[in-house]
């Protein structure tokens, strides 16, 4: 892919050769001419810089200005809500597996091993949040750990104390497992609050084993495997199946991880690049097998098969209601995060650090939840980016692992993340070109 760029307009020439042009606050995608496209400035990836170009005043640049200069009126902001209306709650901090790339302190105990949330202390804070919540709003709950199926007591004390304290509540149940745990008492238990389910899943076994070990050195993916099976039996009673892969350089192979995860019909799957990881040649190599998954996945299905993969599902939806992003997530704001402790941070990967503490219990500090109200492309001084309304500021979690700040960009981050959007751009060109 090559990439140019006028102002706000971005263009990409495809490996096929294919010229497209990306309007990136109006969220349009249009073909291009070569006139066109050489009227363009040439771009790096890694770059947010908006070339410097004199105007000629010929033909193809003064076109170009007036799209940029225009306004589509039906081009909206998504701007987040400040409600919390997502909760990710640790009911533990312990795991059964011992992944290479833990996020979790590497034991899924971020240093604290909790076996069990103190669910008397637990309620309360969802009451609280709930109270504080408007009655038409819909609320939502992850459950997390540690690996969370180790107490899924705890998911069934929530799920009854919200079914009686707030009945008319919409309330949409996820989780986030090992996939090792997925017995059939548990599949039951979520099953009856119609959970959302995302299994981590790095690829096939010879893989996975390597990067998700249990600890008596059984294979942990023959496990997740049958959880799958028990899962896909029931399907319908589950809102959402989604497959996640981390990957970092001692694993990058997506494509095989695809062609594994192919095998299950769940509804969507997700390749994550590790957000520890700072490794630049793996970071190209992430963006090159995705490329790769994205081409089988759409030589296999075409749109609706590329959009099983969850990043360009996410892009496409965007691009066809034109909704912009500016916030990659909404941390801080209409999201927060519960430790097993009940310490409330912002950030999953914030547990257990107390200069990000926010709250405790039912106790919220509203002076340090300030720094986060501001849209993250603005807090991430994100404003020249082309891609910014699709990728809304970057996670900072990964900014902060890339740059040691949360509000200072991770270069690598950027350039994988452009990558994708460049790609997603190709492929909704192609899939609109041909409806
Ligand atoms: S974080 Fe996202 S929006 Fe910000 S500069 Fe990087 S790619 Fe662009
Ligand atoms: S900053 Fe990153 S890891 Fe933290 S909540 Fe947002 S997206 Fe998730």
């Amino acid at each position: 892919m090559e990439l140019r760029r006028f102002k706000d307009i971005l263009g990409v020439k495809s490996n096929e050769g294919t010229l497209l042009a990306f309007h990136g606050r109006n969220l349009e995608v249009a073909e291009i001419s070569n006139d066109a496209w050489a009227a363009l400035s040439p771009i790096e990836l890694t770059s947010s810089q908006i070339p410097r170009r004199t105007l000629d005043n010929s033909e193809p640049q003064i076109t170009l200005q007036n799209w940029e200069e225009e306004i589509n009126p039906n081009a909206r902001t998504n701007k987040i809500d400040t409600h919390v209306r997502f909760l990710t709650l640790n009911v533990t901090q312990i795991c059964n597996l011992h992944c290479n790339y833990c996020a979790a302190g590497g034991d899924g105990t971020f240093g604290d091993a909790v076996a069990k949330i103190s669910i008397e202390k637990t309620l309360p804070q969802i009451q609280f949040f709930l109270n504080r919540l408007p009655s038409q709003l819909g609320f939502n709950i992850s459950f997390l750990g540690g690996e969370p199926l180790l107490y899924p007591e705890a998911i069934e004390l929530i799920a009854k104390y919200i079914s009686e304290h707030a009945p008319q509540r919409r309330v949409n149940y996820n989780i986030i497992t090992n996939g090792t745990l997925l017995t059939e008492k548990n599949v039951e238990l979520l099953a009856r609050i119609g959970a959302t389910i995302t299994i981590s899943l790095d690829g096939p076994p010879e893989i996975n084993d390597q990067m998700r070990p249990t600890k008596n050195g059984s294979s942990s993916t023959a496990l997740v495997v049958q959880g799958l099976e028990r899962l896909l039996a029931r399907k319908s009673e589950f809102s959402h199946i989604m497959i996640h892969g981390v990957f970092d350089h001692n694993n990058i192979a997506l494509l095989k991880a695809y062609e594994f995860y192919s095998q299950f019909n769940v509804d969507s799957y997700d390749f994550s690049f590790s957000i520890s990881e700072n490794d630049l040649n793996a970071s190209q190599e992430f963006m090159r097998q995705l490329s790769l998954v994205a081409a089988q996945a759409f030589e296999k299905g075409g749109e609706s098969a590329l959009r099983k993969i969850r990043a360009f599902e996410q892009h496409f939806q965007s691009l066809d209601s034109q909704t912009r992003t500016e916030n990659y997530c909404g941390a801080g704001k209409s999201f927060l995060m519960i430790d097993a402790r009940n310490q409330i941070s912002t950030c999953p990967w914030d547990v257990n650090l107390k200069n990000e503490q926010v709250g405790q219990g039912i106790e919220l500090n509203q002076k340090s939840l300030e720094a986060y109200q501001k849209p993250l492309i603005d807090l991430n001084n994100c404003n020249n980016c082309w891609a910014r309304f699709l990728c809304g500021g970057g996670c900072m979690a990964a900014h902060k692992h890339g740059s040691g700040y949360k509000n200072i960009k991770n270069t690598q981050f950027c350039e994988r993340t452009r990558y994708l959007v460049a790609l997603a751009l190709v492929y909704y060109q192609k899939c609109r070109a041909a409806s």
